[in-house]
């Protein structure tokens, strides 16, 4: 095992410490934040890697007693967030401030009050949270002035850390370490200190209970409690065209119109659609009138180069790309208002006449441009369709682009080509001026500055613009706009309505912004009415995006609104992320790293994991990672261990013991105060959420859970309700209240994990409009009415096992087309790897059944679901029984093809049924994608038994033949039916498989 780590890293030390403890060998590198963005590093092999430290150290030395497993993550959780932050803040301040110090102190209080009441962390045995919290304060500990600074009040934590460092194994660490007390001490982070105003928000602390609350806030509580339900405001009235209602909040949502001609990953999927799907199902839980609208955006020169690629139309290229993105999205439950695409006559007539509004107030100017033009093709070319030799000295790549060299990565400038070529004709192109329309930006200047100075900052100050933002924004301005082109020599995009513009069209960057207004002229019919100022009412316009696309949202469409001067919404609440990274590297879609939308769907794993894991981890303040592992941890500590553990116990009492009829409760002073200490996380969801802080506001969700698991752990009505009266009065009024909050967390778990949500909300038997919040008196209120009957409570989630992690984190390791690579070239040892898509089908599957048991009773529905799972599980086993009798060499036998054919036979005519029901792709592709997966697992069953046999022989020469002929036909077949390559591929794989096969046979005969 290898740590890679910077000088003086506390971190590091917590590994070294746990390593040791665990008898394992540590070899210690030293590395920069060239590479990983956050050191150390703990890489166990080459394919398992850590960039937590806690989750590393948990890795290393996992918790014995499982029971305060919870504890231990909490601690854990709380040490990352909190304890270590502070400390780093403060061992790299030249002077720390008195906030600063403060934070620091009552944090220390908090451990110390902890050591008083045991001899560790948690309990009396040693944890991974003591090695973690040891590490982060070893500093502290042992620098005498740090000591008398902050430690003075701490005689538990002394005690302990004396106790802890006289350890064989930790001194051993220490030593190995070599990081000295005197500092300076390097950060964990590539971004250095970390901010301070991320740690003081109220959320997070473990022990809130002894957090005292105020007589205000209990008589807050208590008024909510008793008038909440009367208070919330009219259910708002369904419209059938959404359209702003005088009186209501008008909340106008857009997400970032991902670009058409690619698959998004998860990079995407969270710093936009997810992000602006998450606050618009939030605003539908304060009752806002909201829209919320995304779409393809279609135009441009990728767009065509994709369509060259793949021999069809550029319209082509986007219907297909469109209906993937639809599917991708409707899979990740994000619930558009509406989806479109910016190819539509809305686009062309709404770009078309701003673009006029904008040369009759003066600010399109006219020049001359220098282009790549080919005379045999009669056109000019983008940089794109422009390829020659790589001008950089020392690459001399042949096959570089004019706009950037695939073999050494630089930019490449189209006029540099060496011998340059058409990509069309491979002609050689010619220089020829052109002359294009550019928008004076320059003029917009004072204006545009004007607005954004009160935008960021007056808003800015309610949170208005995210930090990613208002940098962004800043750096742009930092320097004079110059006239930017705003037409182009191209065929497929929104036409130039001049009659001197005739074979030129809108550059992409300019009409896209637009598409947010023509999509929505496609949803309602009426789009003025929602980005146009009316006098009636206001309309508030949030934008989601990651930040390499907010030059766009707060510079060049602003100036175009502000230019085209017919009072059109400007953007008040720009809300942008940075970027997610993918294990140790950045997500690619060029080159294919990381997990796309389509791979999401096929681990099995539920779409709401997905949604709450991508959302915990929002780059809302720096970059972040996506890990394989961290994704298990937090699925099953925070949604299994806290969430649906408490719910489930809950409403366990209240179904077994009460017979699912809510019991009175008698609330006492204690009561209240939870509940006030629950409002100040609901005030918290509000506040972080109307900010756009997601990640934020669902860690304010989870303490409620937490607090709710606290309550029941401390009232233990398991007790209580075997007692005497008074004792059974107190047991009833502890699961009321624990009820009410499970209530209250079906209300905020909506806007995150709307699956589970609702599912939570049906066993409850409560309706949506009995589940919503007040968002000016955010707090808990009596959701279920006394006496109300709830439904069966099911467990909400399951549990993910490493093994199956490791599995994913293999298969999705190297690029896309390693991916295929590799899988091709392990079809001989293919049982193993159906076996595994098999078992992520099966839980798929099994996921699907307690969706549709939960939303229906009726048998004709479930049934034929169940019997799928049934027959998947039985085709699962029969796969890893072929699995071990691969590995053991023996033949496969006859039972497994027959059966497999036999399901082959039952999911076609499923899916012929279901492709005559409907035509809606989203039902039917997963089911058609199981058939191709069965008719992949038959092939290579019945290939393997030949291609293993030793002495080969005519026989399976003939069969191989059969087979051949057999997978050509269908080859044929699926092509002609259809150009989805995604369809055809995999049968043209296999074909390709039996091929070289027969080949290899032949050559040994
Ligand atoms: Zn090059
Ligand atoms: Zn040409």
């Amino acid at each position: 095992m290898k740590i890679y780590t910077n000088d003086n890293n506390t971190a590091t030390l917590k590994l070294l410490i746990a390593a040791n403890l665990a008898g394992k060998k540590i070899e210690l590198k030293k590395a920069t934040f060239e590479g990983p963005k956050a050191l150390p590093l703990l890489e166990v092999d080459d394919q398992l890697s850590f960039f937590s430290s806690n989750a590393a150290v948990q890795y290393l030395f996992p918790v014995l007693d499982l029971s305060q497993n919870g504890q231990c993550q909490q601690m854990q959780e709380w040490e990352a967030t909190r304890l270590q932050p502070t400390t780093a803040a403060v061992l790299m301040s030249k002077s720390v401030a008195s906030d600063l110090k403060q934070a620091m102190n009552s944090l220390l209080l908090m451990v110390d009050g902890l050591l008083k009441k045991h001899k560790y962390i948690i309990g009396d045995k040693l944890s991974a949270a003591d090695i973690s919290i040891w590490s982060t304060l070893y500093p502290l500990c042992h620098n005498k002035d740090y000591q008398k600074q902050y430690l003075a009040e701490c005689p538990n934590i002394m005690r302990w850390a004396d106790e802890l460092g006289s350890a064989k194994a930790i001194q051993e660490a220490v030593q190995q370490w070599g990081g000295s007390v005197q500092g300076p001490f390097a950060p964990t982070s590539a971004l250095g200190i970390p901010q301070f105003t991320n740690m003081v928000s109220p959320v997070g602390t473990p022990e809130s209970q002894e957090i005292s609350v105020t007589t205000e806030e209990i008589e807050a509580a208590k008024e909510n409690w008793i008038n909440g339900v009367k208070n919330l405001q009219e259910p708002l009235k369904k419209q059938d065209v959404i359209l702003p209602v005088k009186g209501r909040r008008n909340v106008l949502i857009t997400s970032a119109l991902p670009y058409v001609n690619n698959v998004p990953h998860l990079g995407n999927i969270i710093g936009c659609v997810l992000s602006a799907d998450i606050f618009a199902r939030y605003c539908r839980l304060c009752d806002y009138n909201s829209l919320f609208i995304c779409g393809t955006d279609e135009y441009g020169t990728a767009t065509e180069t994709k369509a060259l690629e793949e021999g069809v139309t550029p319209r082509e290229i986007c219907d297909k790309y469109h209906t993937i993105h639809e599917a991708v999205y409707r899979w990740f439950d994000i619930g558009f208002d509406y989806f479109g695409r910016t190819s539509t006559p809305e686009q062309t007539e709404i770009a078309q006449k701003m673009f006029l509004k904008l040369m009759d107030n003066g600010f399109i100017s006219k020049q001359s441009v220098d282009q790549q033009f080919c005379e045999r093709c009669q056109r000019f070319l983008a940089d794109r369709f422009v390829e020659g030799t790589c001008p950089h000295a020392g690459c001399g790549y042949e096959d570089a682009r004019g706009d950037q060299c695939d073999a050494c990565g630089r930019l490449v400038n189209a006029a540099d080509l060496v011998r340059p070529r058409c990509k069309l004709c491979a002609a050689p192109p010619a220089l020829r001026a052109s002359e294009q329309m550019f928008l004076e930006l320059g003029q917009l200047e004072p204006a545009l500055r004007a607005w954004a100075a009160g935008a960021a900052g007056a808003a800015g100050a309610a949170g208005g613009w995210s930090g990613p933002a208002r940098a962004a924004s800043r750096a742009w301005l930092r320097e004079a706009l110059r006239a930017r082109a705003v037409t182009r020599d191209l065929r497929w995009g929104v036409p130039v309505p001049l009659p001197a513009c005739r074979d030129k069209v809108f550059y992409v960057w300019f009409d896209a912004p637009i598409g947010y207004l023509s999509i929505t002229q496609c949803a309602t019919g009426q789009y003025e009415k929602w980005w146009k100022k009316n006098k009636d009412y206001d309309v508030k316009l949030y934008q989601f995006m990651a930040k390499d696309n907010v030059p766009f949202h707060v510079v060049m469409f602003p100036a175009t609104v502000i230019g085209v001067n017919e009072g059109h919404l400007l953007v008040d609440h720009v809300f942008a992320t940075e970027y997610l990274n993918y294990e140790d590297g950045k997500f690619s879609k060029s080159r294919g790293v990381g997990v796309f939308g389509t791979d999401a769907q096929e681990t099995g794993i539920p779409s709401d994991v997905w949604r709450f894991y991508l959302t915990s981890i929002r780059p809302e303040t720096s970059d972040s990672s996506f890990s394989w592992a961290e994704l298990g941890t937090r699925n099953n500590s925070e949604l299994l261990n806290n969430l649906g553990n408490f719910c489930h116990r809950s409403l366990s009492f209240c179904a077994n013991t009460f017979k699912g009829v809510l019991p009175d409760a008698q609330l006492a002073a204690a009561d209240y105060e939870l509940f006030a200490l629950v409002n100040r996380e609901v005030a918290g969801f509000v506040q972080h959420m109307e900010k756009g802080r997601l990640r934020e506001a669902l860690r304010c969700v989870l303490s409620v859970s937490r607090l709710g698991n606290q309550h029941m752990q401390s009232s233990q009505p398991w007790v209580l309700l075997r007692g005497d009266e008074q004792d059974k009065a107190r047991g009833a009024t502890a699961v009321c209240v624990c009820c009410q909050l499970v209530a209250l967390l079906a209300a905020l778990l909506a806007p995150f994990v709307p699956r589970a949500a609702a599912r939570l909300r049906d066993q409850l038997r409560l309706t949506p409009d009995q589940l919503r919040i007040n968002p000016e008196k955010p707090s808990l209120i009596q959701y279920l009415p006394p006496g109300h009957v709830i439904g069966k409570p099911e467990p909400l989630f399951a549990k993910l096992e490493p093994e199956m992690l490791e599995k994913l984190k293999a298969k999705y390791a190297g690029t896309q087309s390693e991916r295929a690579k590799k899988q091709n070239g392990a079809s001989k040892g293919a049982a193993p790897a159906s076996a595994a898509e098999l078992e992520a089908a099966v839980a798929a599957q099994a996921d699907k059944v307690r969706q549709i048991k939960s939303s229906t009773k009726d048998k004709a529905v479930v049934q034929p679901a169940v019997d799928k799972l049934l027959a998947l599980k039985k085709q699962l086993a029969a796969a890893q029984a072929q699995g071990a009798r691969g590995a053991q060499g023996a033949p496969t036998g006859a039972n497994d093809v027959a059966s497999l054919e036999k399901a082959i036979a039952e999911q076609g005519e499923k899916v012929r049924q279901l492709k005559a029901s409907t035509k809606d792709k989203s039902v039917w592709q997963p089911e058609v994608n199981i058939l191709l997966a069965l008719k992949k697992q038959l092939a290579d069953a019945q290939a393997q038994p030949e291609a293993a046999q030793s002495a080969a022989s005519v026989a399976s020469v003939a069969s191989l033949e059969k087979s051949i002929a057999e997978q050509g036909e269908k080859v044929r077949q699926l092509k002609a039916s259809t150009k989805d390559k995604s369809v055809w591929q995999p049968e043209v794989n296999v074909l390709l498989d039996l091929k070289k096969q027969l080949a290899a046979l032949q050559v040994k005969q």
